[in-house]
Parts: C-alpha cells; structure tokens; sequence
C-alpha cells in the first residue's frame, strides 16, 4: 500500500565568513537566534568533527574560531557548552587530549574556561526502528547533553563521497566500533543506511556547518584545502546537505547518505534560504574524491540501467523516489526515460514488488 511521504520546508541560513569575522548571531537571526534552541542552565554539547589530531589551517577537522563562537554565544544566554567528539582510533583520554590539542581545542577551552570531554563512557541501546543497526554502543557524552549542537565542516571523503551534516553523528559510536561498522557494512548503501540509524537516535537540536576552509579531492584526511568562506546553520541535516551539494554543484544522488535518506522519505519537500542562496555562494570546480571518477563520468553507457518487468502493478513508488523525474507510469507500467536517468538505481531499490530489473541496455 503506497503511503504520502511527509511534506516538510527545511531552513538553510546561509552567510559569507571568514574565521576572523564569524557572526553566530546574524546567522542564527532568520532561525530565531541561539535563544530558540538553549535556554539557561542546559549542558549544551558542540559536537565537533575531530577525525584525528590535526591542525586546524589542514582542514581535517572543524576549525576551532567557529567553535569559540558558538561558545560565546551560549555562555551569553547562560547555558553551559562543552566540546566533544570520538576521534577515529582508540575512544582514550589520551588519545582525546592529544587530538583536542593539535586541533586548537585546548586553547578554546581555557580562553572560555569551559569544559573538554574526556568521559569515554558508553552505554547500549537499542535502535528498534533502525533499518540496518538495531543496536549499538553511544557514547556518554552524547546522551548526557541537554542540547546539541552539531559542527560539522565540508569535507570530502573517499567512501561517501562527502562528509557532511548528515555523518556528523557517527562521532556517538566509540573509536573502534566505527572501523567495525565499516566492516559490516561494507557496501556504501548500508554503510550510509547505519549512518542515518545513528543519526536518529539523537538528532542535533542545530547544525552549523563549517565551510570557511573545506576540504576537496581525496579527503576525508587526505585532501586539499579549499576557500569556500561560507557557514551555514540549519535544523535539519538533509536540508543541510542538500544545500552544500547544490551550492558546489554536485549531484546529491551521488552521495549515499543523501541517496539512502531519498529513498527512506528523509528528504524535505522545501528549503528556504531566509539569507544567502546556495547560487550567491556558489563555487565551481570543486573536486570531488578520485573514487567518485565513476559516478561523476558517469558513463551511463557501461553502467546497468533499471528495467521495469511485467511484475509492475505501477505502484508509482518509484516514480515518487525519482531525483530526476524519470519515470512515468505508461499502459499501466512503470516507462523510464533513459536520457534522464542517473542510473542512483534508487527506482530499483524502494520497489516494493521486485519488477525492475538492472542490465545494460543495448
Ligand atoms: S516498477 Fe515497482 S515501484 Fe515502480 S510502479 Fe512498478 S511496481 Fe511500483
Ligand atoms: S535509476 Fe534512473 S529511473 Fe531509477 S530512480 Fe535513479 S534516475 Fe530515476
């Protein structure tokens, strides 16, 4: 039985920056500002991307000046913000020390006098709803904040193609377990799938996205730094990083995280950019990682195609979940136009009869 998909407008506040000149407050103006997020007194985490011990000017991890401006900003309503995240590696007090030191953190925190997490407690839950982890070890730091607020940075990365607003999360699994989940979940679609199960145990009640200096090419630790002097805030990840793949143009489909939230319905009917659009900070040529190469030369021609077969019932399902509207229902059968399709294989997926098929068309 085919059910509505929930309609939702998402808001991008969007605003130019440099590091020196960050304005949480304009940014969050057209959000209703800090105050509709944190009230006085909460515990309030910045969850920041910290994959390893680096510096800042590498555009590995979020820069700290965007950390020390979301922390003014709730010291000023005062609430109480603390910085936390689970490096890749070990989840050690060691390991965070070294790690929230190369990255500027240590000197954040002492500036402001606030808190660094060094608890590396986890506790086991269950995901009932999750669609390929049902359960898993979360980290302390995360279920222990009143508010959160995600920091991600605009990064590539060679497995999912981008690291965004909607991975951020990954950093409430423990150091290790995360390198097995990869093994787990080995084929991108379920990798990105785990990612979205985490995701929703514990959304951010707000993102703010670092895209002053991003990285581009082989990232996530490997590539080059990139000037694209833009923040971004919103409620809603997939809203966030729709904008992010619109304002460097690239296709969302191409990102499996995006890819699988299209297909579970994740995505909003609506984004409003109350500020800037993502045209009025748009930047060309960004590259992407050399492992996208095949997405993105697409070559369509040696890649299989979706086939509709006679076991269609024209359900329209995949015509709904279509990024690029290109199927329609013909004589009773699902119809694709092949001058349009991606070949995201996304029809293919949400069928819920089985009737497409992949092959390579002649
Ligand atoms: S191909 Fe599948 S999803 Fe599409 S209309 Fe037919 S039965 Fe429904
Ligand atoms: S594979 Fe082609 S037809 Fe199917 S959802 Fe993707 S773009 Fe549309």
């Amino acid at each position: 039985m085919k059910s509505d998909p929930p309609t939702k407008t998402c808001l991008v506040s969007i605003q130019k920056s440099n590091y020196e000149t960050i304005n949480i407050r304009t940014l969050l103006e057209p959000l209703g500002g800090m105050k509709h997020y944190i009230q006085k007194g909460e515990r309030v985490l910045l969850k920041t991307s910290l994959l390893l011990p680096s510096e800042p000017k590498k555009a590995v991890v979020t820069h700290p000046a965007v950390i020390q401006a979301l922390a003014e900003t709730i010291l000023d309503i005062g609430a109480v913000p603390y910085i936390g995240d689970s490096p890749s590696g070990q989840f050690t007090k060691r390991r965070l020390e070294k790690t929230y030191r190369k990255s500027g953190l240590v000197t954040v925190a002492k500036n402001l006098g606030i808190d660094l997490n060094y608890d590396t407690g986890v506790t086991k839950i269950d995901i009932p709803r999750g669609k390929k982890l049902k359960k898993t070890p979360f980290c302390n730091y995360i279920l222990y904040a009143d508010k959160i607020i995600a920091v991600p940075k605009i990064k590539t990365h060679s497995y999912m193609i981008m690291t965004l607003a909607t991975k951020i999360m990954y950093g409430a699994v423990p150091g290790l377990t995360k390198a097995k989940y990869h093994s787990l979940f080995f084929r991108r679609a379920a990798f990105a799938d785990m990612l979205l199960d985490v995701l929703s145990v514990k959304k951010p009640d707000l993102i703010v996205m670092d895209g002053v200096t991003g990285m581009q090419g082989d990232g996530p630790s490997g590539g080059t730094p990139v000037d694209l002097e833009v923040l971004l805030a919103s409620e809603d990840a997939i809203a966030m990083d729709l904008t992010v793949c619109d304002m460097l143009s690239i296709e969302p489909i191409w990102i499996p995280t995006l890819r699988q939230a299209k297909i579970r319905h994740l995505w909003p009917s609506k984004i409003r950019y109350p500020l800037l659009a993502p045209q009025d900070v748009r930047y060309t040529g960004f590259q992407l990682p050399s492992s996208a190469n095949s997405l993105i030369s697409g070559s369509k021609n040696h890649r299989q195609q979706p086939i509709p077969t006679e076991e269609c019932t024209a359900c329209g399902q995949c015509v709904e979940i279509c990024p690029k509207q290109a199927i329609q229902i013909r004589d009773h059968r699902a119809s694709v136009d092949y001058t349009k399709c991606i070949a995201c294989y996304c029809c293919h997926e949400i069928c819920p009869y089985d009737a497409i098929k992949l092959d390579y068309i002649k």
